[in-house]
């Protein structure tokens, strides 16, 4: 995966992970995954990037 890339249809400021565009607030993958861990969500607290991965 190539961090020098940034998606501009993914905006993110998790810089933590793994696949953050380096120096940019974009995702460097080309799709990511979103996900819940709530059999109900009602707020966006309750929503997840399932494509996260903590930086090594
Ligand atoms: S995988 Fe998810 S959390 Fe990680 S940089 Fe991309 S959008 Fe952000």
């Amino acid at each position: 995966m190539d961090k020098s890339k940034a998606n501009q249809a993914i905006k993110c400021t998790v810089s933590s992970c793994q696949n953050h565009s380096i120096g940019k607030e974009y995702c460097a993958l080309d799709s990511i995954q979103v996900g819940t861990h709530e059999t109900n969500p009602t707020v966006d607290q309750c929503t997840d990037c399932q494509s996260f991965k903590l930086q090594a």
